[in-house]
């Protein structure tokens, strides 16, 4: 018997972020694996290819991703 196993995790987030330059500002879809969204600073923008220096918020993320994603908003008690 055929068990099919669709993982319940969220695979591919996409977060949309304009392009930082005035003169351009486009809107940009960004499609991120968590370990690409772990190690997100920023993307090329689809019009101009400027890079464009970025943080993600955990609020853009899945719960299950935020909680293995290090941020800045929960430093370590030392
Ligand atoms: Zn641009």
């Amino acid at each position: 018997m055929a068990q099919f196993n669709f993982p319940r995790e969220v695979l591919l987030v996409e977060i949309e972020r304009y392009c930082s330059f005035p003169d351009c500002a486009t809107r940009n879809l960004i499609g991120l694996t968590k370990a690409e969204a772990i190690e997100y600073r920023g993307f090329d923008c689809t019009r101009c290819q400027r890079w464009n220096d970025d943080t993600i918020a955990l609020s853009d993320l899945p719960v299950s991703w935020a909680e293995s994603i290090p941020t800045n908003d929960s430093e370590p008690a030392n």
